[in-house]
């Protein structure tokens, strides 16, 4: 069951399209990813789901209600981390964290949050003296307290140190397996390649692919590189037969070859058919990085 829909979405600033007709709809425990470059349009589409801006057009439901004229419900099962927030400057983590706590009909234990967000050493400080790295886990917290049914994080980990990161990936996973639907924004393929079960692409305020992850990296032209040099002449024509391969190339006595796992498998029952030894084999798979470059266009901020 979808607790998101997103159908024609369009918002222009002035006369700049920010989003240009994005149709989406994330299903109930999912964790469902938005990828692009900088202005793509990722932050209003979502601002626009949380309620805080209104669309030109289009029609989104967050959990069956319309989030402007619905205002109330859906801050009810709707957690937000905003791209960038302020509290109080003289509000110390702790005092936030309560009252925000105070404000939720159903809570969620707003010390250990804290602990699994290594913040428990920095309930005492103020919000203006809380490094960005704390601030950040802060708003995470500040998302998670209301015990939401969705919830919205835009740049989850942006600022945060690599342990930090991967203490807040876990978190999010326990979020997802307690059935929370997470709405995910972010620059970081290693993050969204862990996290999201979907991810919609989007450049120009347009979506460009919405697959799962593998599914995107398997539309990615890179494909599977093989790359050896060969003990004994290979004829090109037959490397290009074999099955999938998409292109064959030579380089410094290297042979090349764009194609998929099939591509692979083929060419070593060739090469031991033929008596040939692949030396210096290097087998290279797509990554996320490489489906994001493909699918987003050029991706300027213009
Ligand atoms: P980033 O990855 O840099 O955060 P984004 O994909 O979230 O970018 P948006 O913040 O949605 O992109 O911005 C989309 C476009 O709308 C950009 O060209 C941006 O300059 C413009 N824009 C966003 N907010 C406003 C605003 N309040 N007033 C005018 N233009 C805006």
């Amino acid at each position: 069951m979808a607790v998101i829909e997103v159908s024609g979405l369009h918002r222009a600033y002035g006369d700049r399209k920010a989003v240009d007709g994005v149709s989406f709809a994330v299903e109930e425990g999912e964790i469902f990813g938005i990828l692009g470059p900088n202005g793509a349009g990722k932050t209003t589409t979502v601002e626009c789901v949380e309620g805080l801006r209104r669309p030109d057009t289009g029609r989104i439901r967050v959990a069956g209600y319309d989030p402007v004229a619905d205002r109330g419900p859906v801050t009810r099962v709707l957690g937000a981390q905003l791209q960038e927030s302020e509290l109080q400057p003289k509000i110390t983590a702790g005092e936030a964290l309560e009252l925000y706590a105070a404000c939720c009909p159903d809570p969620a234990d707003w010390r250990a949050l804290a602990e699994r967000l290594g913040l428990t050493g920095s309930l005492g400080t103020r919000f203006a003296k809380l490094s960005g790295g704390q601030k950040q886990r802060l708003f995470i917290a500040l998302a998670l307290v209301g015990n939401p049914r969705i919830v919205v994080l835009d740049e989850l980990t942006t600022g945060l140190d690599p342990r930090a990161r991967r203490d807040t990936w876990r978190l999010i996973e326990d979020v997802r397996a307690s059935g929370v639907t997470v709405l995910l924004v972010t620059h970081f393929m290693e993050e969204a390649q862990r996290l999201c079960d979907r991810i919609a692409l989007i450049d120009r305020g347009r979506i460009t692919a919405l697959d799962t992850p593998s599914g995107l990296i398997e539309r990615t032209a890179s494909g599977t590189e093989i790359s050896f040099r060969p003990s004994a002449e290979l004829d090109t024509e037959q490397l290009a037969a074999l099955p999938s391969a998409v292109s064959v190339t030579r380089k410094d006595g290297r042979v090349v070859i764009h194609g998929t796992d099939e591509t692979v498998s083929a060419l070593l029952s060739l090469l031991a058919a033929r008596g040939i030894t692949a030396h210096q084999l290097r087998v290279t798979e797509a990554t996320l990085d490489d489906a994001y470059l493909d699918l987003t266009g050029t991706g300027t901020d213009t």
